[in-house]
This record gives C-alpha cells, structure tokens and sequence, in this order.
C-alpha cells in the first residue's frame, strides 16, 4: 500500500467525491526545499523561519536572510510558500535580543508581541521575503496574533514595506493559535487573505494545557470538541468573505482528525515531508459529504475520547 501511495504521489488528493484537499509540507529549514517537490507537496504551508535566527550570536542581515528564503522559492518551482513570520521568545530566546525573564513564558512576550517591541527586525524579515519571492507565489502570517490591534499593526508594517518592494503574488494572513481569534474570526476575515490554525498552540491554550507536558500529553488532545467548535468557527467566518483556511499543527496528520478537519471545512492540509504522501492518500479514501457528518457527530461529543470513539460505531 505504502509503494503504491508513494506511485500516486503527485496526483491531487481528491475525495471520493471530488473535493481537492491542498497538502502542503511544514519546512524548518530550507535546505529541506527541494524535498517537498519529492514527496508530491503542493507547497510549503508552514515555513518555520525560526531556523534562520536561531544558533547565532548575532541578527542575520538582509542579504542572509535572502539566500535562505531565495533557495527556498528556487526549490519550489512556483509553488506557493507560507512563511510565518519569527516566533520565539518566552520559552525560545535568542542569544542576541536578551528579554526580561517572564513568570509565564507560554503567556508573556512571544511571536508577534516580541516582534512589536523589535521592528526594524520584522522589517527586514518581511522585505527579504518579498525580495526573495518577487513575481512567485508567497503567503506571510504572523504568529501568535491575539487581538486585532497586533494584526493591524503587522499588516500596516507589511503594507509599507511591499509598497517599496512589490513582489506580484502576495497573501497575508494570520496563524490561529489563540482562542480569541477563533472567537472573533469573522472580525479577522474582513481583512486577512487566509487563516492558518496551528492546532499544537490552539489546543494549548483551549485547554489551558501546557504542550510539552508529558504529564498532561493524554488530555491535552486537539479532539477535543471544543477545539473543534473553534475551527469551525474560523472556517465559516473565512469561508463567508471567500478566504481559505489550512491547519498546520499536529492535528493535520493525525488519521483520526483528518476526516473531521475535512468536514468542518479546512482547505488545506500541511505536514511534515515524510507525512504528505500518507496524508493525499487518506484524503483519497473519504467522501466530503461522509466526513460532513462525521464533523457533525463529533461537534455533539462530550470529550476527546468521545470524538475518537465515533470510528468505531
Ligand atoms: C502550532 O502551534 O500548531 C504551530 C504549527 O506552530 P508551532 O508548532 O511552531 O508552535
Ligand atoms: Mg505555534
């Protein structure tokens, strides 16, 4: 079965009836680039830019960040490329831009609230990104927003900066990691051009459950309904102003969660390089209108468990 998905692996993942799923790869580096044309991915859904600052004792320049970003579009071939813009700070500090030490790292000053106290740095990260992209398809979303004044500050820094660059084929859009959003998501559809849940932190702060707890690793479950709820609440705000919406956390290549994700509406499917061959092909397997109802059944559950349980009846 394996070598006969890995034959079909450039073929679109289509539903039995007829829906095209997007199954992208999540990149963390991208000398990693030319791999995702390998496994049959439409594109990089996540680029995790974080490898370009990281294991450095100063900030890589313009030029440096560049190459990196230029080698990745060069790969791609004209697929599009998500790149979200640097997350770190509370639990991942960098050596060269020291913060206060914080009670709550996982609730401080991290992603796009670290990235307002520095923007000449989100600055230079954006315009290399379109430098690098120029007439290519790229998609920028910010980390971590929370509230609408975040999103409107990143998107007025990028306006400045793409009126000076230019690059053709631009999308700016938002990660969905923090329940507000969900719950204002049709305020955010008005005005971004996608949505991108990252169900790893979205569950995390759903459930008030700390992500690398391996004490807490059984409860702390994206199957939960009431993550669910929120990434329904996301598709049909986007989906009601003709925006897309992608996961691309965990969730995505979890079997149990893919025909839920499906049902509820998600466009977009991202992954990790060795997952997007097994991931087009459990797409292939269900109907849209099946994973509807199983979306449905699984919204009336009572606990992740619960959802879960539902294959088995
Ligand atoms: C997420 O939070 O689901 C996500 C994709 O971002 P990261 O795992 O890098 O925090
Ligand atoms: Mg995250």
């Amino acid at each position: 079965q394996a070598e006969q998905d890995w034959m079909r692996r450039h073929d679109a993942a289509i539903t039995l009836d007829g829906h095209r799923i997007g199954v992208a790869a999540n990149l963390a580096d991208t000398g990693q680039a030319r791999e995702v044309m390998e496994v049959g991915a439409e594109g990089v859904g996540l680029l995790r830019t974080e490898f370009v600052f990281m294991a450095r004792h100063s900030e890589p320049d313009l030029d440096e960040q560049l190459a990196f970003y230029r080698q990745a579009f060069d790969a791609l071939d004209g697929r599009p490329l998500v790149a979200r813009t640097l997350d770190v700070g509370g639990d991942k500090p960098l050596p060269y831009w020291p913060v206060p030490k914080e009670d709550n790292p996982f609730l401080g000053v991290r992603g796009i609230r670290l990235c307002m106290q520095k923007p000449e740095l989100l600055k230079t990260q954006l315009r290399a990104l379109l430098m690098a992209a120029g007439d290519r398809p790229l998609r920028i979303m910010f980390p971590m927003v929370a509230d609408w004044s975040e999103w409107r500050w990143a998107k007025a820094l990028f306006d400045k900066i793409q009126s000076e660059v230019q690059a053709t084929d631009v999308q700016v859009g938002i990660m969905v990691e923090v329940p507000s959003v969900a719950l204002n998501a049709a305020v955010f559809a008005e005005e971004v051009d996608f949505f991108s849940i990252g169900t790893n932190d979205l569950t995390q702060y759903t459930l008030a459950m700390d992500r690398g707890n391996g004490g807490l690793a059984r409860l702390s479950d994206g199957l939960n309904p009431a993550v669910l709820r929120l990434i329904k609440m996301v598709v049909d705000a986007a989906h009601a102003k003709g925006k897309w919406v992608g996961v691309c956390g965990e969730l995505a290549s979890d079997p149990v969660a893919l025909p839920l994700l499906l049902g509820l509406g998600v466009d977009e499917l991202s992954v990790s390089l060795k997952r997007v061959t097994l991931v087009k092909a459990q797409v292939r397997e269900w109907s849209l209108s099946s994973c509807r109802k199983l979306a449905e059944q699984a919204l009336q559950a009572v606990d992740a468990p619960a959802v879960r349980q539902l294959y088995n009846n």
